[in-house]
């Protein structure tokens, strides 16, 4: 049986990523960049004004002077009237500087007057006391902050908006992104009823695996394709995990443990997949099943055979699919983040398996990463998950974590809180 990590690198093994597309400046914000993006130009483009006032030479300011105004430059003219000594151009923040000035001073140090239908500024005006005017004081020289063809993006990441915000800066209106990969979502089971069924039958349960899934993968920009609820009847699964692999990634639940009726092993097989993993040591999840058509076809063709209990099945999808699907659509770095927190109570690993615990954490006032353990009795219990932002990492034969132990979590939706307020609403 493997390790997680081992699993998450079988799997990885097989995610090669799907290619690129181009997508305009809107559509590519939370993709992956797949080129690297350059400065066009030096940025600022041109010597830029900082401040509202008035561009001078330092040299004519001494500890006080009146300057004659020669121009006046708004933001987006450019002006070729010299700025001698004892001149001034009046400047708003953003203009370049005018030729023959080499600082600036703010409008808020100056006092103005007409005098004989010429314009005189003085520095300091009455009651001001500005600090020393150098050569350079308020002007961002060009080139300062980037020069042409430097780079301003690594390819891999996700745009984010700062990130669509360079873009623009330099003109990428198309950008190519990768493409996302399609998911197709089933749940297998006999006992499954649609989650709007009324009143299930005292055996049944609503699918509850197939709407969580689906939902993470739409919250991470995906594309799916529900299957539905696949009875265990080797035919039929056959029939539903045949439509599944048309998709670039099949993800389906349940009949992958040891049960009379847990199909989905050997019908994958049948369809020529090769599966690379078949179960892994961490609890819970470790009915987890991963593998990959080996004939070419359109499709990437990896299946991940999710354990049917919904915490199962949560948990390695975050594990092992979620990384897939990031480096399908070229993403660098898939592996997801680990915090060190704090506990606030007690959690428990006694067993041989690395444990993956539902966990609430939150932010102390001084910064610190808190945790508190969600009761939970086992792998089925979805309420535990269900109000969790981060699953708590123990290693196999932990024993008992006490409150004030340090211990990773893994973050999920939501990690984590600000401030206090969590509270189980079961008790
Ligand atoms: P299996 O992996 O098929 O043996 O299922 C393990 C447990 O998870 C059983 O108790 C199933 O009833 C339950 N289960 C399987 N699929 C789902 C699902 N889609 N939603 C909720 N529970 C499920
Ligand atoms: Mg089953």
């Amino acid at each position: 049986m493997l390790g997680a990590e081992e699993a998450l690198e079988a799997v990885l093994g097989q995610a090669r990523p799907l290619g690129g597309e181009v997508a305009g400046l809107a559509a590519a914000t939370g993709r992956i960049l797949l080129d690297p993006v350059r400065a066009d130009r030096d940025q600022p483009p041109f010597d830029r004004v900082l401040v509202d006032g008035y561009a001078v030479r330092a040299a004519s300011l001494g500890s006080g002077a009146r300057l004659r105004v020669v121009a006046e430059i708004a933001a987006g003219q450019t002006s070729r009237t010299v700025v001698g000594p004892g001149e001034a151009a009046a400047v708003m923040t953003g203009a370049p500087m005018p030729p023959g000035a080499d600082a600036a001073i703010m409008v808020e140090h100056t006092a103005r007057e007409s005098v004989a239908g010429e314009e005189f500024v003085t520095w300091p005006a009455p009651g001001a006391s500005p600090p020393p005017v150098r050569p350079g004081t308020a002007v961002a020289p060009r080139g300062c902050e980037t020069r042409a063809g430097t780079v301003l993006l690594r390819p891999g990441g996700r745009i984010t908006a700062a990130a669509a915000g360079v873009l623009a800066s330099v003109g990428k209106v198309r950008v190519q992104v990768g493409r996302r990969p399609t998911v197709a979502v089933m749940s297998t089971g006999d006992e499954l009823l649609h989650p709007r069924a009324r009143r299930p039958g005292p055996a049944r349960i609503r699918d509850a695996n197939s709407p969580m899934l689906a939902a993470r993968c739409r919250a991470l920009g995906l594309r799916v394709r529900r299957l539905g609820i696949v009875r265990d009847d080797p035919e039929r699964l056959r029939t539903a995990i045949r439509t599944g692999l048309e998709s670039d990634v099949l993800l389906l639940s349940g009949g992958v443990s040891m049960g009379r009726f847990d199909y989905v092993e050997p019908v994958l097989e049948g369809l020529g997949v090769r599966l690379l993993v078949t179960s892994v040591r961490i609890r819970p999840g470790k009915p987890f099943v991963f593998g990959f058509r080996e004939e070419d076809s359109a499709s990437s063709g990896l299946v991940f055979g999710l354990p049917g209990n919904p915490v199962s099945a949560f948990t390695a999808f975050e594990l092992f699919a979620r990384p897939a699907l990031d480096r399908l659509e070229g993403m660098e770095r898939v592996r997801r983040p680990r915090f060190r927190v704090r506990l606030l109570n007690p959690v428990v690993n006694r067993g041989p398996r690395q444990a993956f615990l539902p966990g609430r954490v939150r932010t102390a006032p001084d910064g610190v990463l808190e945790a508190r353990g969600i009761r939970s009795v086992g792998s089925a219990d979805l309420g535990a998950i269900g109000q969790a932002n981060a699953l708590l990492v123990l290693p196999a034969g932990a024993g008992e974590a006490p409150p004030g132990a340090e211990i990773l979590a893994m973050p999920l939706e939501g990690f984590p809180d600000s401030g206090p307020g969590w509270q189980d609403p079961r008790g």
